[in-house]
């Protein structure tokens, strides 16, 4: 069952702070972020809160694209890139949350382009998450305009989602996030997943048609919330009338 968790953010002129942590006052997550336009605030940080807390994934497995599933990933692709895993509906946990979105990935020849990511110059933040996939196609264009850029982060996320298969083997791996409704990029992304796998027979799973999908429900991240505010206020009997 999921633990309580509380997250403080502090807004200023320059940057953006916020720091989860559980009731011992554990921190789980950190982020920080400079301060441009309120909708950018709100982006980064709903990304950074639902990607370091498991409750989309807890909201998929029971509700959505992950039922019947007992092992699945859920990977979310927006301002950053972030993931939850669930084994029997139970988030895997270490001492703090999986940091997915900082995997390294490998270059592709010809690829110059700069990392958004402070601290990793190779990582899937860095390459792939929005604000690297819109320096790539620069002002007012969108990534379903640019078949090369769609092309080549299609295939860093197929990469990122092989990376998962061979160190978790998840039987279904459920793609969110607004990068994620970019017409055609889960598709490719799925065939990008078996060309890095390249037959490796851990990967065979990865291969039937409904491996990679989208989220089934509308706004997973505040429906796993619900979830897990319900069952903090089950565990301590408060509210526990059932419909
Ligand atoms: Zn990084």
């Amino acid at each position: 069952m999921t633990e309580p968790m509380f997250v403080g953010i502090e807004t200023g002129g320059t940057k953006i702070l916020a720091r989860i942590v559980d009731t011992g006052d554990r921190v789980l997550a950190e982020g920080r972020w400079p301060t441009t336009t309120p909708e950018a605030a709100l982006e980064a940080l709903t990304t950074f809160i639902a990607g370091a807390t498991p409750g989309r994934s807890l909201a998929e497995w029971r509700r959505g694209a992950g039922q019947g599933v007992r092992c699945l990933a859920y990977v979310t692709v927006g301002t950053g890139i972030g993931g939850g895993f669930l084994v029997d509906g139970r988030p895997l946990h270490g001492a703090l949350h999986p940091e997915i979105g900082h995997l390294r990935l490998i270059r592709r020849d010809g690829d110059h382009a700069p990392s958004m990511c402070p601290f990793h110059q190779n990582c899937a933040e860095g390459l792939t998450a929005g604000p690297a996939i819109a320096r790539r196609l620069g002002v007012h264009r969108a990534l379903a305009e640019d078949p090369g850029v769609l092309e080549l982060v299609a295939d860093y996320l197929g990469e990122l989602g092989a990376s998962l298969v061979l160190c978790w083997s998840p039987e279904r791996i459920i793609w969110g996030g607004g990068v994620m409704a970019t017409p055609q990029l889960l598709e490719r992304l799925h065939a990008a997943l078996g060309r890095s796998l390249a037959g490796y027979g851990v990967g065979d799973a990865a291969a039937a048609p409904d491996f990679c999908v989208p989220p089934e429900l509308a706004d997973p991240g505040l429906a796993g919330a619900l979830l897990m505010a319900r069952a903090v206020a089950q565990e301590r009997g408060v509210g526990s009338r059932r419909r």
